[in-house]
C-alpha cells in the first residue's frame, strides 16, 4: 500500500464535490443508478505506463499498476502519482474492466465536477462548429458532439440528432458522474431530450445491477418512433433507441459527399449499407439505380424511408432497391448472375475485435474486396473502408491492393481517407477509419494473372466468415500495429476496446 501522497494539495483540488445522481425527469433508468462516489484512489505504476501518462495516453490497465491506496468502486476518481509522489493524472475507476482508469485529465490536477463537465463539452462543442457553418444545401444537425478518448472523455460518446442528444457510456465508472455532466450538457448544448445508450458489456450488466435500460430517455419527452435530422442537407431518420452503435454513423459523413461526387449516371451497389446513409448521397450525386444490400431488415426498411424522403434531390428516373441477405453470399449470385456495377461501396463492420482476430479479418478484407470487384464493370469504382481498429490503415490499403492483383484487377488509387471532423483523433488509437476511393482497371486475362501474384482460377475463398451484425459493439477495441512496434506496455489493452477507439 502506498501513502497518501506528498502533495496535499493535489489532493485537496480533486476533491470535487459528488452529489447523488439528479437532473433526470421521470424516475429515469440513470435516477436509480448508484449514487455518486466522493471517494478517490491513490495509485503508483510502472514506468513504461507512467511514461505512457505523461505523453497524453488516456488509458491505464490493471497490469501496470504497482500500488494501490484501497480497492475502487466503479466510478471511483483514480489519482496516479509519479515515483517522487507528483500528480500525473486523474481518471475514472473501473474494477471490473482490464482497462482500470481512463484519465480524464493529465498534467495539472483538476476538480472534475459539472464546471469542468462544461469546460470539456464546450471545447468538443466548439471542433464541431464548422459544421453548422456549412453552404445552404448542406446544412448538419446531426453529428457526433462527444468522440470519448478524443475529446477528453474517454468511454464516453455523444451523438446529436437535431434536438435529440444521444449518450453512450461503454464503462459504468460513468454512472455516478451522469449527475454533473447532464447539467453541463444542458448548459452547452441544450436539446429536447437526452436518450441513454449502453456498450453491449454494461448493457447485459446494466439492468440488474444498476437499473438502467439501454434506450431509456435521461431527460425529455419519452420518444415514439425513429428521429429526423440532416446531414449535409440530407434528411435522415435514426432510430435512437434500438438502433445499431447510437442509431446512424456519423464516421463516414465526409466519404458519403465524396461518394456523391463519383455518383453521376452510374449504377450503385451499396454493400453493408445499413439505414441507406452512402445510397442516399449517391442519389443525389445522380446515380442512375441504386441497390443497397445489408444483412437487417430494419435497417434497410429505414434506408428506403430515407431514400424516399429526399428523391426531390434525385434525377427522377433514379431506382432505389433494397436487399436483405448476407453479403458474401449475395456477390457471388451476383458474379455468377453477370449483373455488374459502376460504384460499388463496402463498409463493413470491424471485423477484428481481438488480436487474435487480425489475420482472420485480414482474410476476410482480402476476400470481400476480391468479391466486390468481381461486380465491377471495367473503368468502374471501388470505394472500400476498414473501421477495424486493429488494423491500420497501411496493412488494410495493402491488403486491398493485394486482393485486386489476385483477383486480376488493376487499382488506380482516387483517393485514402479517414475520419469525419466530428471523429478527431486525439491519440494514436483513436484513428480506426480507413478508406480507399480506387478507380478499376479491365480484368486481366488469366496469364497475366498469374504473372502479378495471382492464382489463376482462384476464386474467393470461403473460409473466412463474416462475423454476425454490430460486433464491434461486443468489445472495447484497439488497433494492432502489423509493423512490429507495439503501444507501450501500460498503454495496451489486452481484451477489451475501449469507445474512443471504434465506432462508438
Ligand atoms: N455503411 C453504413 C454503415 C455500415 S455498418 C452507413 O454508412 O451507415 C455495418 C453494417 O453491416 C450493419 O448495418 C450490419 O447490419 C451489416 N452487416 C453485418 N454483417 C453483414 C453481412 N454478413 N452481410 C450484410 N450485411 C452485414
Amino acid at each position: 500500500m502506498i501513502k497518501p501522497p506528498r502533495t496535499g494539495a493535489d489532493h485537496a483540488r480533486l476533491q470535487g464535490s459528488r452529489p447523488p445522481v439528479k437532473g433526470q425527469s421521470r424516475g429515469s433508468a440513470a435516477a436509480s443508478g448508484p449514487a455518486t462516489s466522493e471517494k478517490r484512489i491513490a495509485l503508483r505504476v510502472a514506468p513504461e505506463a507512467e511514461r505512457a501518462i505523461r505523453g497524453g495516453h488516456p488509458w491505464l490497465f490493471e497490469g501496470s499498476i504497482r500500488e494501490q491506496s484501497r480497492e475502487g468502486e466503479a466510478g471511483d476518481l483514480a489519482v496516479v502519482f509519479d515515483r517522487k509522489g507528483r500528480f500525473l493524472a486523474v481518471g475514472l475507476y473501473d474494477p471490473d474492466s482490464t482497462l482500470r482508469v481512463r484519465v480524464l485529465q493529465h498534467g495539472k490536477s483538476a476538480s472534475i465536477d459539472e464546471q469542468w463537465f462544461e469546460g470539456r463539452l464546450a471545447e468538443a462543442a466548439q471542433r464541431r462548429s464548422p459544421l453548422l457553418a456549412l453552404a445552404p444545401g448542406w446544412e448538419t444537425n446531426g453529428y457526433r458532439l462527444v468522440h470519448g478518448e478524443n475529446d477528453g472523455l474517454p468511454g464516453l460518446v455523444i451523438d446529436r440528432y437535431d434536438r435529440t442528444l444521444v449518450l453512450k457510456i461503454y464503462t459504468p465508472a460513468w454512472l455516478p458522474h451522469l449527475g454533473e455532466l447532464l447539467p453541463a450538457l444542458a448548459k452547452v448544448q441544450p436539446a429536447e431530450r437526452v436518450v441513454l445508450r449502453l456498450g453491449r458489456a454494461l448493457a447485459l450488466r446494466g439492468k440488474a445491477e444498476y437499473g438502467l435500460e439501454d434506450g431509456s430517455v435521461l431527460q425529455g419527452a419519452p420518444l415514439d418512433g425513429p428521429v429526423l435530422f440532416r446531414e449535409n442537407g440530407l434528411t435522415f431518420e435514426a432510430d435512437v433507441v434500438h438502433g445499431q452503435k447510437t442509431g446512424f454513423f456519423f464516421d463516414q459523413r465526409d466519404n458519403r459527399a465524396r461518394v456523391q461526387k463519383l455518383a453521376r449516371g452510374k449504377a450503385v451497389l451499396n454493400l453493408f449499407a445499413y439505414t441507406g446513409g452512402f445510397s442516399v448521397y449517391a442519389g443525389r450525386g445522380g446515380a442512375r439505380s441504386v441497390l443497397s444490400l445489408d444483412s437487417s431488415q430494419p435497417a434497410l426498411e429505414a434506408a428506403k424511408r430515407n431514400w424516399d424522403r429526399n428523391r426531390a434531390d434525385y434525377s427522377a428516373r433514379a431506382s432505389h432497391e433494397i436487399l436483405a441477405t448476407d453479403a458474401f453470399e449475395q456477390l457471388e449470385r451476383i458474379e455468377k448472375g453477370g449483373r455488374r456495377f459502376e460504384l460499388v461501396i463496402v463498409d463493413p463492420p470491424a471485423f477484428a475485435q481481438e488480436q487474435s482476430q487480425v489475420v482472420q479479418a485480414l482474410k476476410s478484407y482480402d476476400r470481400l474486396t476480391q468479391m466486390s470487384l468481381a461486380v465491377v464493370k471495367p473503368g468502374g469504382t471501388l470505394v472500400i473502408a476498414s473501421c477495424s481498429s486493429r488494423v491500420d490503415a497501411e496493412t488494410f490499403f495493402d491488403t486491398v491492393h493485394r486482393a485486386a492483383i489476385r483477383a486480376g484487377r488493376s487499382l488506380r488509387e482516387i483517393e485514402r481517407t479517414g475520419h469525419a471532423l466530428d471523429h478527431p483523433i486525439g491519440f494514436r488509437e483513436g484513428a480506426y477509419l480507413k478508406c480507399l476511393f480506387a478507380q478499376v482497371g479491365e480484368i486481366a486475362t488469366p496469364a497475366k494473372r498469374a504473372r502479378h501474384g495471382g492464382k489463376p482460377g482462384a476464386g474467393p475463398r470461403k473460409d473466412s466468415k463474416v462475423p454476425e451484425r454490430d460486433p464491434n459493439d461486443t468489445k472495447l477495441p484497439t488497433r494492432a500495429r502489423h509493423d512490429g512496434k507495439s503501444a507501450p506496455r501500460g498503454s495496451r489493452p489486452k481484451k477489451t476496446i475501449p469507445a474512443g477507439s471504434q465506432r462508438g
